[in-house]
This record gives structure tokens, C-alpha cells and sequence, in this order.
């Protein structure tokens, strides 16, 4: 049987499908990625964090296709393949959260609704590394495909 996890566990629970932010028990503020140590408003002073699940829905808010392999501790396939990098505005969070547009998505634009999936990165020898990816279930009309 072959291991499959989360690429960045501190980041996407791959068995749930979801992102994992942080949530400030202050004011309720939410951040990702989980890597702050204190609340990032201005007109709070809280330093208590917790684990927040953020929004599996969003819209493309921007979007890019990239040409160049990220550098290490990132992982990529190999040999690299371009890939479109989506923004997308998490509904109802307020937050824009960056990530792969999967290649089974429909073609999208910005403004387009997307949902969050697990999908694999790659397999090696450890066993299959999993990562998000945001996907339209909708027929393509937009110019953004991967
Ligand atoms: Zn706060």
C-alpha cells in the first residue's frame, strides 16, 4: 500500500480537504498561512491563535502562469511543467489564498467561482505527496486553462 500525505501537513489537511489557517481568539481576525505568532490587525493586541479550517469556495481574484521551478524546500515534478497559479478570494473568509489550478478544471477567468481539491503532487519513493488545488466544476468559458 502506498503512503499518501499532506506535502505541507501544517498547512492543508489532505484527508478533510481543507486549508488551515489561524484564527485570532481577540478580535476573530483570520490569517493564513498558519506561520504568524501574533494577531496581524493593527487595532488588536492579541497574541492568541488558534486553528481555524478556512472556506473550501472562492473566485479567481488573479491569476499567472508560471514558467519557473520554485527552488527547494518547494517541490515540484520532474521535469518541471508550467502551471497556472490562481488567487482566489475565499467566500466568506475576505482572504486570498494562492494555489495550482488543477489540470481537470474547466478553463476559469477572474471573477469565477472554484472549489478546493486534494490532488497529488507527485509520488516518490516516501509515497504520494498530496497538495490543493482549486478547480471549476463549471463548462469553461474563461481564458485561464492549465
Ligand atoms: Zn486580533
Amino acid at each position: 500500500m502506498t503512503d499518501s500525505r499532506s506535502a505541507v501537513p501544517d498547512w492543508f489537511d489532505a484527508e478533510q480537504t481543507r486549508l488551515i489557517g489561524r484564527v485570532c481568539t481577540g478580535c476573530r481576525s483570520v490569517f493564513f498561512p498558519p506561520t504568524i505568532a501574533s494577531c496581524r490587525n493593527p487595532g488588536c493586541d492579541g497574541d492568541v491563535l488558534e486553528p481555524h479550517y478556512l472556506s473550501t469556495r472562492g473566485r479567481v481574484w488573479s491569476w499567472t502562469r508560471n514558467h519557473y521551478q520554485p527552488p527547494p524546500p518547494y517541490v515540484s515534478g520532474d521535469p518541471f511543467e508550467p502551471y497556472v497559479v490562481v488567487a482566489v478570494e475565499l467566500e466568506p473568509d475576505g482572504l486570498v489564498v494562492l494555489g495550482q489550478l488543477s489540470p481537470h478544471s474547466a478553463p476559469v477567468d477572474v471573477g469565477d467561482e472554484v472549489s478546493l481539491r486534494t490532488e497529488t503532487l507527485l509520488e516518490d519513493a516516501d509515497g504520494v505527496q498530496l497538495v490543493w488545488r482549486w478547480c471549476s466544476d463549471h463548462p469553461g468559458t474563461g481564458r485561464i486553462a492549465s
